[in-house]
């Protein structure tokens, strides 16, 4: 189980089966789906998958607000809480 230690440092993504279309061509968020045509994507990893013997795995995308990472998730890392800081000073 040598992927155990990957999983704590990035979620992966849902698996391709669980992708819409949108989801799969990188246009919406790969956890909330949301657009990613008028948000700046960032990158959610590979989302595995396969069909028979054709590997399906594909790299997705998710919104700012799904793909916050978890070295961001201090207060000085993230991008709200900047925000929120700037706006309170
Ligand atoms: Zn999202």
């Amino acid at each position: 189980m040598g992927a155990a230690r990957d999983a704590a440092v990035t979620p992966d993504p849902p698996p391709v089966g669980d992708l819409s279309k949108a989801q799969y061509d990188g246009w919406a968020c790969c956890w909330c789906g949301s657009s990613l045509l008028s948000v700046k994507a960032v990158p959610a990893g590979v989302s595995r998958g396969s069909s028979g013997v054709h590997v399906l795995d594909i790299e997705v995308w998710a919104c700012p607000g799904c793909a916050v990472a978890p070295q961001c998730r201090t207060e000085e890392g993230s991008p709200a809480a900047r925000a929120g800081r700037i706006r309170g000073t």
